[in-house]
């Protein structure tokens, strides 16, 4: 596909998105059902107890991938889509919708990248991961920092391990509540830290970054929040980082 096809094609796909009505397009008098029931209706796409949810979950798959997509979803014990997504047979059909908004990477725009993710806020780093180590002329650093509650908790080991051989690229772990920290494996102890990402352990990695860092975060709300200020004690200003 020439690029401006995949513009197009693009455009086609955004504009697959319902256009949320203005406040001013609702009249206010409880209309069943009013033009915000309808909006939302259509972005519904899972349907569990004759209701219909949607949720966000960010594509873990390389940003070139072409005819799939892969998504790492946490089935929380009383989520409502998690009992939808664990309904989910092989051969079944799913609906999606996206992708939607975003940080935008391009190789080499940054000295460093400090990746600050939390359980499946691992999720939006994967992809910008892979496609610096896939292009050799790529040569931006990376730190990652995984934060789980205990090693069980880490996501894509065996991803983030073999993403760890490459020369620029290393990876550091934070467990908040692991009980066995003396049974961790070999491979993980000198990069494993425990308890919680505090100030003091940001402004370590902050100045330990071999070039000028920028730094991506993702999370909870208040890991997000945390973070951000953690970053800006240790130097690093507004402009150089970015919450998604
Ligand atoms: C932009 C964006 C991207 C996202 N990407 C991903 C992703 O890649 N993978 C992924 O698994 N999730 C992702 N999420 C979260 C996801 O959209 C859902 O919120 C989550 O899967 C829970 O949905 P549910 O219907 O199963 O639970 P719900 O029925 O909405 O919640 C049930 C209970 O689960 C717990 N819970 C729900 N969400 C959270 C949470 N985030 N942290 C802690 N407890 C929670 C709460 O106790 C809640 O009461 C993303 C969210 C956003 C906004």
């Amino acid at each position: 596909m020439d690029k401006r096809e995949e513009d197009d094609s693009e455009e086609a796909w955004l504009q697959l998105r319902p256009v949320e009505p203005l406040p001013s397009q609702c009249c206010g008098s409880g209309c069943s059902p009013c033009v915000f029931d309808l909006y939302h209706r259509d972005l519904a796409r899972g349907k569990v107890d004759d209701l219909e949810i949607q949720r966000a979950y960010t594509p873990i798959s390389p940003a070139n991938a072409e005819g799939y997509f892969e998504v790492l979803i946490k089935c929380y014990p009383t989520g409502l889509m998690a009992r939808y997504v664990k309904s989910w047979r092989a051969g079944d059909t799913a609906f999606w919708r996206g992708p939607f908004g975003g940080f935008i990477y391009k190789p080499n725009q940054h000295g460093e990248l400090l990746m600050l993710a939390a359980g499946t806020g691992l999720a939006p780093m994967v992809p910008i991961l892979q496609s610096i180590t896939d292009n050799a002329d790529d040569e931006t650093f990376v730190t990652l920092v995984g934060c789980f509650k205990t090693f069980e908790d880490i996501y894509l080991k065996t991803f983030l391990q073999e993403q760890a051989l490459f020369w620029n690229i290393r990876t550091f772990f934070v467990l908040s509540q692991e009980n066995f920290p003396e049974q961790l494996p070999w491979s993980y102890r000198e990069k494993t830290h425990f308890g919680h990402l505090a100030q003091n352990l940001i402004e370590e990695l902050v100045s330990s970054c071999r070039r000028k860092p920028f730094a991506l975060v993702c999370g909870s709300a208040e890991f997000t929040k945390d973070m951000a200020r953690c970053l800006l004690c240790a130097g690093v200003t507004e402009d150089s980082y970015f919450l998604f």
